[in-house]
């Protein structure tokens, strides 16, 4: 693993931050997660911007340029030396006193962490997994804007939790007038009546770098896309459905809410994008030259 806590590389052992960072307090900062494929760090500039921007939301100035920003991301990968790896991004409102007042939180603490992700288990990927809507709603914009991905994940995680006592390993987070949102950390998508439809993110959706890639892949081969609002009937009568995010990929659902999608396996259509996907992820993004330092 290799870590670079604000300007400096240390060892995991010695990555740490203060107890009195309001990202630890209060889960105030913003994060990203970044894949690596063959050394090469898949859409650097769309993380990036993601993570400006939801920066900007919360009035936190994240102190160095998108390109400084940049190049340290691709000197802590360069100094990992993996040709496949997973970088957290993790900028916090750093370290203040114990009220909740960021401006008494003068330096914002910066974290990249370059280490391996664990996919989900490779059956899920051959045979699909199972979903269930769960009660906890995500959250409207009015409350916190999903679209800012910030290093408060309770929402996401209570429903995470929600899943796993009701035997499933992921919900489908219906926002609070009861469209289709998203999964706790996945976008999601389906195949309707022949046409791509995914949960616009005025329904409360990240707008995931995974989600835009598929957008993209679908519209070069000629398949018509829709971001919109979706209830779970849209789910339920889907022909096909899967699951995109970062660390996932695309994982197709073959069942909601105990319905069978489509053929009840993995459909024709994820299966070219998964294809399309994977081509793309070593050809887009910012190539990092892997010698060991
Ligand atoms: N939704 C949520 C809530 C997420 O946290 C994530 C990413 N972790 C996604 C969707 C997928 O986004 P991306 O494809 O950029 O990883």
């Amino acid at each position: 693993m290799q870590v670079y806590v604000n300007g400096q590389f240390v060892s995991a052992a010695d990555a740490s931050v203060s107890v009195f960072d309001h990202g630890f307090l209060y889960g105030d900062g913003v994060f990203e997660g970044i894949r690596v494929y063959d050394g090469t760090i898949f859409r650097l500039r769309q993380h990036l911007e993601r993570l400006y921007q939801s920066a900007q939301c919360l009035m936190l100035t994240i102190p160095m340029t998108p390109e400084a920003m940049g190049d340290a991301i691709v000197e802590t990968v360069r100094r990992r030396a993996l040709p496949s790896q997973y970088i957290r991004v993790v900028v916090s409102r750093g370290a203040g006193d114990l009220g909740l007042d960021p401006r008494l939180c003068p330096t914002p603490s910066v974290i990249i962490i370059a280490d391996t992700i664990a996919l989900y288990p490779a059956p899920f990927y051959t045979d699909g997994l199972a979903l269930v809507t769960v009660a906890t709603r995500r959250s409207p914009s009015w409350v916190l804007d999903p679209r800012i991905k910030s290093l408060n994940y309770l929402n996401n995680i209570m429903a995470k939790i929600e899943a796993q006592q009701a035997g499933a390993v992921e919900a489908v987070m219906l926002n609070a007038e009861g469209y289709v949102a998203e999964c706790t950390a996945d976008n999601l998508f389906v195949m309707r009546q022949g046409r791509l439809a995914t949960p616009c993110v005025a329904a409360g959706a990240l707008q995931g770098v995974t989600r835009d890639s598929v957008l993209e892949i679908a519209a070069q081969v000629g398949l018509e896309t829709d971001e919109t609002f979706l209830t779970r009937y849209d789910l339920y009568t889907a022909e096909e459905c899967f699951m995109t995010g970062t660390g996932a990929e695309i994982v197709p659902v073959v069942r909601i809410d105990g319905r069978q999608i489509g053929a009840g396996t993995p459909g024709p259509v994820t299966a070219r994008l998964r294809a399309a996907f994977v081509d793309l992820c070593r050809a887009d993004g910012v190539q990092v030259g892997l010698q060991p330092v």
